[in-house]
């Protein structure tokens, strides 16, 4: 099954949410049954992928539906859905919204664990798609707390890691949520093989308000 880059139904949509899956894992962000994946048809149905089961075999019945209020309409909803809910109550353009377990990102919150961001100054790529991306301090997976600390950086961030646990993307379409787990995944195997062959050296200052000038005027979609 190839991308669908407009849905124009909802069985449209949940064959994208089971294609994002499946390109999740071949890109080895997802083992077994991690993940969960999102779609905002309105506050009244949201789509989400079940529980427990290994997201990119999941068929289109086996997709939830619940609303903005955690009431469950359809299915067996994820476990880690009001981290979702957060995402959709604080961000107004939030359709969709990918959960996935990306090992470097992971990774680089246990290397680092009092970091609170990426150093995003060091690649001018990662200021222009992203503008900054925060490492949410550790939430036991779900908890309400998966939530509450995205708080702060709702709605302002898009993309964001989960100290300890994976990372969360949110977007206007399912294709800018998935690409905003792509370009992190990406950007920190950067970073790694960067301080693995030395340091993490930084733009200079003045470049970087530069680029930060060029992310504003570019707006606030992950590129
Ligand atoms: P669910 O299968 O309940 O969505 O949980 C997956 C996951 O990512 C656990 O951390
Ligand atoms: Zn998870």
């Amino acid at each position: 099954m190839g991308p669908i880059f407009e849905p124009k139904s909802e069985s449209e949509i949940r064959q994208q949410i089971i294609w994002v899956s499946q390109e999740l894992r071949k890109k080895n962000m997802l083992a077994s049954a991690d993940g969960n994946i999102s779609y905002r048809i309105s506050d009244e149905r949201i789509l989400i992928t079940p529980s427990g089961l290994p997201k990119s075999f999941i068929k289109e019945k086996d997709i939830a539906v619940i609303d903005i209020n955690n009431n469950i309409l359809e299915g067996k909803p994820s476990s880690e859905r009001l981290m979702h809910l957060e995402v959709y109550k604080k961000a107004p353009l939030a359709k969709s919204v990918v959960h996935a377990h990306p090992p470097r990102s992971i990774a680089w919150s246990i290397a680092f664990p009092d970091a609170k961001e990426l150093p995003i100054g060091a690649m001018s790529e990662l200021i222009l798609a992203v503008g900054s991306v925060p490492i949410v301090s550790y939430a036991r997976p779900g908890t309400v707390e998966m939530g509450t600390n995205l708080h702060h950086y709702l709605p302002g961030n898009r993309v964001m890691i989960l100290a300890r646990h994976g990372a969360l993307s949110w977007g206007e379409s399912l294709i800018e949520s998935f690409c905003g787990m792509e370009r992190l995944e990406h950007s920190v195997e950067i970073l790694s093989a960067a301080h693995q062959l030395g340091t993490i050296s930084e733009l200079d200052e003045s470049e970087l308000s530069e680029l930060k000038k060029l992310r504003k005027q570019l707006g606030d979609k992950t590129l």
